[in-house]
């Protein structure tokens, strides 16, 4: 039987699909001309999918941590 993982869970997941990424944005780089060193024409479509899905995670990630320490008022500076 599966659970919900707790937010450190999901953070901890989101850190980790954050870095998967990142290591295949490196096969993603400018080849000269309109090429991407993977062979597509840029914008380099699957490369534009990872950047989406990096942005989705780390805006998790954000929020994760806004709802988790943005309330106290010591680290608002309030
Ligand atoms: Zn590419």
């Amino acid at each position: 039987m599966s659970r919900a993982m707790s937010e450190a869970e999901f953070v901890e997941f989101a850190t980790v699909q954050i870095a998967v990424i990142d290591r295949a944005l490196a096969r993603h780089r400018p080849a000269g001309g309109h090429c991407c060193s993977c062979g597509q024409t840029l914008p380099c479509p699957p490369a534009e999918t990872l950047r989406l899905r990096r942005r989705h995670y780390a805006g998790c990630i954000e929020t994760a941590r806004a709802t988790a320490y943005g309330a106290r008022p010591a680290e608002n500076g309030r």
